[in-house]
Parts: C-alpha cells; structure tokens; sequence
C-alpha cells in the first residue's frame, strides 16, 4: 500500500482516545483516503478511571478538538482548578497547628518597575506575606472560592488562567465521540498478543475475535499494562523511585452533602506520614484519594489514613488499590511502535502530570510522523524529548518534598541529598542566590515554568538571598502588595462564588 498509512492505536483510556482524537484532527482524517486512524479496547478490560485533576494546556487541546467548553463542563461534571493547596508539608502538624501554601497556575503579576519577586525577597520574612499571596491575586480568588471566569465569558478564556477537575472516566467518553465524529475506526476486541519482525518491528497484533490486525504504526495506550512497549517489545523501563518514593495510591468517591456547600476550585494536597492526599471537589461527589510508600507503610495503615482524612472508614475500606512503580520508557518510540500515556510512563499522581504528558506526545507524534518513508525517522528525537520531559517533571516533583522539615522517616528519606537529582541539586544552589529564572530552562522539555518553581520554593520557605545589598525596600513593596490586594479584592467583587459559576453553567 505505497503512500498510504495506517495507525493502530490499542486501548481506550485517556491516552488512546486524546491521541486517536488529536491525531485525526490534525492530520485531518475524516477527508483522506490514504490514512486511517483505528482503536481497539478491551471493554473487558476497562480503563484505570482515575486522575480527576488536569493542568491548563488541557484547555488549548480541548479547543483545538472542537469541543466546546460548556459541553465538556456538564458531560464530565466539571469544576474549576485555579492551583494546589498545598496542607501540611513543610511541617508535620503539632498540637492541631495546621500551615499551608497555595501554588496558583497564574504567574506572578508584571510590575512594570521592579520585580515583585525581588521586592518580596527583600522583606522581613517574619513579616511579609506569604509569596503566592503576595504576587498574584490569584490566590485571594481562589480563597475566596470564587470561580476564575464568569459564566458569560468565551469558552477557555478568562482573566486568570486555569485548568479543570473532571470525571475521567467521562472525559475518556467525551473524548471517544470527539475522535469518532473525526473519523477514528473503533474496535471492540481484547489484544491476545504481537509477532515481532524484523529489526524487532510489530509486524502484526493478535485479538480475540478480529484475528491479525496490521498497521504502519503501532500506539501502545493500555496503561499500566503496557502490552506492546512492555510486554511484547520489552523495552527496559527506567524506575526513578530512588528519587519519588510513592507506588502506592488508594482512591474512592465521597458523596458531596449539602449541593449548595461552596466549591473549592483547587486541588487539595495533604500531606499524610508516609505520601499525601488528594482532595478533589467535582460538581457531585469528591474524589479522594491518598498516595504513599508502601517501603514506608502498610497498606491497612495507609487506609486508617484516609478514614481519618475523610471520616468516613467505611469508605476508605472499599477504597480501590493501584500499584505503580514510578519511572518510564527508555525508549516510547522503539520501532513502528510509540507508547504514550501510562504505557510510556507514570510518575505519580501529585501536580496532575499525567494528561500533560498524553497531550505533549499526542502533539509531538502528529507533527514528527512522516507522511511517507520509515515511521521511526523521528523516533530518537521523540525519544529525547519525551525522556527530558518526564525527567524535567522528577525534578519538580522532587522539589515538593526535599524541602520538607516534617520528621517522620518517609519525609527525612525525602531530604537526604542522595535521593536529589543531580540536576535539581545544581538548582536549589543557583537558587540560593537568585530566584529561579525563565534562563534555568528550556521551554520546549519543560512542563512546568520558573514561577511555578517559585512558587513551591517560596511555599516551602526556601530561603534565598535578598537581591542587592539587602535593605529592605519597603516603600516600594508595601505599595506592590498593596495594589494586587487591592486588585484582588475588585476580583473577588467582580467574579461568581464557584458553584454558582458551575451551576449557570449546568443550567444555561
Ligand atoms: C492514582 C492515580 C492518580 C492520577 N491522577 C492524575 C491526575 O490527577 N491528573 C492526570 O493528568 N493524570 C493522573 N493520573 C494519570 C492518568 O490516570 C492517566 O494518565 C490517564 O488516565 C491515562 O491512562 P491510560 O489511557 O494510559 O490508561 P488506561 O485508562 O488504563 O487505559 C488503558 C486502555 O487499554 C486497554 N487495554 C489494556 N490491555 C488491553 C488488551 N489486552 N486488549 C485491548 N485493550 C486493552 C484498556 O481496556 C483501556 O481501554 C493518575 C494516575 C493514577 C494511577
């Protein structure tokens, strides 16, 4: 079949239906004859169902596959994410004395004549407020519980930037009729098994009732399973425990009480003795669930845990176990075969990773897959940039808890400096004397920027060194931080409560 390709993606989670989606929209699927798009999942099978928290480019993807934003709040029961709150990490809580800091998606506000960083930085830290509450207003909406936009606004537009907690079994549907309206073949069939061919080529999948099934490429999207990259190709998988400790998370549904109780539009981040919990407010019920080490507890402790969270034991009882052991790939693209989603790789739940990590490989496959010639001409530069991204991530996920002075072993085995990376090591001592700077990075393998760095660190009471010669300049700052409350108390005037906002928008 010269000059034609096929695409056969396996499994129909997240990751296979946003790539089946993103794939046949952007190399336009539905108008050619010379490409076809195919998923096979085993509903048998069924997907992971987890991961309730998204990051903000998974507006720019929602955009792009023509859904509209409204849509996707009612089909997945959507609420707002403006950031983290971040509970208990840097200190373990004493005599009922509770601390927290809050890491907002917006990035600090520009200030024409002096960096707020460097004005916060000068001041007593003794005093001053606490960073994210003082650059951004974005922290005082959020508080306030407020929403980030108004119902009225255009869809994924608004004046402060912000992500979604969703239903994720709902948007893998949402996501299923996108790719299908687009010109996705869907299949229903359970993978049995793959032939290899030369130079360790798929050269066909075995399925239960569809028999042999060919293609130029090969997605592997069967989550932890990781069926093709894993099991047939066996491609070394790359564990970075000895950096993130968590391989264990335990995850259940609260029902939501009273329907008009205010709505959080942050994920909540508790951190627990051996791990954190995750506290997530959708527009029914809440999602909750904890993560921890299982080197550093047992499982009936990690669920005495979580009853105590959500006071409810019963439910923590009945909570669903999944295991993982945090790391990737060495290779995702390894031949006519590309992994992506958790078949490539998974860290842990914490910053909401994972579909960033989907929608960066879905984007990257479509524009470096060659219309014609071999399939893996982009793999090794795939490869190096998927392998930096999910590197990249480590180091800041790592931030989150080598900065810790809570004293139970999981969090002091955190900050012993052999389990840094090297490269977040370099970091922190840069960062000693200087805030972290858009410099310290290279935007295309990054995830993350360096005002979210700023943000952990600041939360977590790095200490940096005052720029100049360390006289505070508190004129200048006091009337900073005047101005953005002042800004933020307009906001808070301005915007809806959040389930105000999700209610005009259920019922517009
Ligand atoms: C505890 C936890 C919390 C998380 N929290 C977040 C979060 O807040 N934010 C975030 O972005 N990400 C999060 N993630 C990651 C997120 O859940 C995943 O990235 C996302 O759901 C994609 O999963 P997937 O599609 O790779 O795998 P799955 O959803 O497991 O899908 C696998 C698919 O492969 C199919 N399959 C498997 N084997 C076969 C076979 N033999 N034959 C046919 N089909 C087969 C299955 O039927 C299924 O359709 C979390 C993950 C975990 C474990």
């Amino acid at each position: 079949m010269e000059g034609k390709r096929s695409i056969l993606i396996v499994g129909g989670g997240t990751a296979g239906w946003l790539t089946a989606a993103y794939l046949a929209k952007f190399l336009d699927v539905a108008n050619r004859s010379d490409l076809s798009v195919t998923l096979v999942e085993s509903p048998d099978i069924g997907i992971v169902g987890v991961g309730e928290g998204a990051f903000p480019t998974i507006r720019t993807t929602l955009q792009f596959l023509d859904i509209d934003e409204r849509d996707f709040i009612r089909a997945t029961g959507a609420t707002f994410k403006q950031g983290v709150r971040f509970d208990d990490w840097a200190r373990t809580p004493t005599a009922g004395r509770h601390d927290h800091y809050f890491h907002p998606f917006e990035a600090p506000l520009y200030a024409p004549d002096a960096s707020l960083v460097s004005l916060w930085l000068a001041e007593n830290p003794a005093t001053r407020p606490p960073f994210a509450e003082a650059v951004t207003i974005q922290h005082r909406v959020a508080e306030e519980r407020r929403g980030p936009k108004r119902a009225e606004e255009d869809g994924f537009s608004a004046p402060l930037n912000y992500a979604y907690h969703f239903d994720a079994a709902a948007l893998a549907r949402l996501l299923a009729d996108r790719a299908r309206a687009l010109g996705v073949t869907h299949v229903e069939d359970r993978l049995l098994g793959a032939t290899l061919g030369d130079r360790g080529m798929i050269a066909g999948l075995e399925f239960e009732c569809s028999g042999t099934m060919t293609a130029d490429l090969f997605v592997d999207c069967t989550g932890l399973r990781a069926e093709l990259i894993g099991k047939a190709i066996d491609e070394p998988f790359v564990s970075v425990r000895r950096f993130l400790f968590t391989d264990r998370a335990l995850a259940c549904r609260v029902p939501r009480g009273d329907p008009d109780a205010p709505l959080p539009s942050y994920t909540i981040a508790a951190a627990h003795e051996a791990g954190w919990i995750w506290d997530i407010g959708l527009r029914d019920l809440r999602g909750v669930g904890s993560v921890y080490s299982s080197n550093h507890i047992d499982e009936a402790r990690a669920r005495d845990i979580l009853g105590d969270y959500i006071g409810r034991p019963e439910l923590a009882a009945d909570a669903r176990l999944i295991s993982f052991d945090p790391g990737y790939r060495r290779r995702q693209w390894v031949g006519n075969c590309v992994a992506v989603g958790m078949a490539a790789g998974f860290l842990e739940p914490l910053e909401s990773t994972g579909i960033v990590l989907i929608e960066a490989a879905a984007a990257m496959i479509a524009e470096l897959l060659p219309p014609s010639g071999p399939v893996d001409a982009s793999a090794d530069r795939f490869n190096a940039l998927m392998t930096a991204r999910f590197d990249n991530i480590v180091n800041f996920l790592k931030l989150h808890y080598c900065l810790s002075r809570r004293d139970e072993p999981f969090w002091r085995d955190n900050v012993d400096p052999g389990s840094i990376p090297d490269a977040l090591r370099d970091m922190l001592d840069r960062w000693r004397c200087r805030p972290p700077s858009r410099f310290d990075f290279t935007l295309d393998v990054e995830t993350f920027a360096y005002f979210n760095y700023q943000y952990i660190l600041y939360g977590m009471g790095f200490r940096t060194d005052p720029p100049g010669s360390g006289m505070p300049d508190t004129g200048r700052a006091a009337t900073a931080f005047a101005r953005i409350r002042h800004f933020g108390d307009q906001a808070v005037d301005d915007l809806p409560s959040h389930r105000e906002l999700i209610r005009q928008i259920n019922e517009g």
